[in-house]
C-alpha cells in the first residue's frame, strides 16, 4: 500500500501515551455517535516499524490487539512482544509459503483472500493442533494489484473457507482505495458494511461475523460511523513510519 508519511515526531513514550488517549477518546465518541459503546469497538495498533518496547508500553496503557503486516518483521520481534495481555494479528498480504512460519504464533490472520491461502492456514493449523481465526479481506475498490477478494466472489470463498478444518471465519477486513475526499471513502465503508450485514444475516457453520475491520489513522472515526467494529491504527499512535 502507499504510505503517506506524516511529519515526524519524537517517538518517546509520552508522545505514544498522548496519542493513545486521543485515539481511544475519539473511538469512544464515534462509538457513541453510532449507537454503540466504546468497548464495542476494538482498537488494533498497526505496529510495523515500531520497536517492541514501544509496543509493549502501549500494551501497558491498555492496548489489547496489535498487528504486523510482514512475516519477517513479525518473526524478528516475536520474542519481545508481551503477549500475555495482548493478541497478535497478521494484517498484511501473506504468501502461502510463509503461512507455516506464523500459524500458532498469531491469534488471527486478517488478510485471507484466496482458497489456496486459507487451505494452507488450515493444513498448518491441523499440523500444529491449533485453530486459527481468519478474516476475509475484500478488495472493495476493485483495484488492480491489490490484495483482497472482489465482493461478488466473497460468498463462494466464504463457503469454501468455512468448510476447512481448524479455521474459524470471524469477519471481514478491507483496505479501501486512497481517497482525496472523506465522502469518497465513506462509499467504500458503506459497501463493506452492507456486505457484512448481509453475511451476518445468514447462519453458516464455522462462520461468526464478529469483526468488520476497516478504518486507519486518517479515517477510523468515519469507519466506525459506517459500522466498523475493529479499526487498525498505526501512525496516529506511533508517529510517521521511517523506512530504511
Ligand atoms: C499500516 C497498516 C494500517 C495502519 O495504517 P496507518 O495509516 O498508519 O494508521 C492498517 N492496516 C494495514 C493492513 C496496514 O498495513
Amino acid at each position: 500500500m502507499t504510505e503517506k508519511l506524516l511529519p515526524d515526531h519524537p517517538k518517546d513514550l509520552e508522545y505514544v501515551k498522548r496519542n493513545y488517549e486521543e485515539v481511544t477518546g475519539r473511538i469512544a465518541l464515534a462509538a457513541g455517535r453510532s449507537g454503540r459503546k466504546a468497548e464495542d469497538i476494538t482498537l488494533l495498533a498497526a505496529t510495523k516499524t515500531v520497536a517492541p518496547e514501544v509496543i509493549n508500553y502501549a500494551v501497558s496503557l491498555g492496548l489489547r490487539y496489535i498487528g504486523e503486516n510482514k512475516v519477517q518483521e513479525l518473526l524478528s520481534k516475536y520474542d519481545e512482544y508481551d503477549l500475555t495481555a495482548c493478541e497478535l494479528h497478521m494484517i498484511g498480504h501473506l504468501q502461502t509459503n510463509k503461512v507455516r512460519q506464523i500459524v500458532g504464533k498469531v491469534s488471527m490472520i486478517q488478510s485471507v483472500d484466496s482458497l489456496k491461502l486459507a487451505g494452507e492456514i488450515s493444513r498448518q493449523s491441523v499440523k500444529n493442533g491449533v485453530t486459527t481465526d481468519i478474516l476475509l479481506e475484500v478488495n472493495i475498490g476493485r483495484e488492480e494489484n491489490k490484495s483482497g477478494v472482489f465482493a461478488e466472489a466473497l460468498p463462494e470463498l466464504l463457503e469454501q473457507t468455512a468448510a476447512l478444518e481448524n479455521i474459524r471465519v470471524r469477519g471481514l477486513m478491507t483496505v479501501p482505495p486512497i481517497c482525496d475526499k472523506k465522502t469518497e471513502v465513506l462509499k467504500y465503508f458503506d459497501r463493506m458494511n452492507k456486505l457484512f450485514i448481509d453475511i451476518s444475516a445468514k447462519t453458516l457453520d464455522n462462520v461468526s461475523m464478529d469483526f468488520l475491520s476497516m478504518g486507519m489513522s486518517d479515517d477510523y472515526e468515519e469507519a466506525i460511523l459506517s459500522g466498523a467494529n475493529m479499526v487498525r491504527v498505526g501512525s496516529r499512535l506511533f508517529g510517521a513510519r521511517i523506512y530504511r
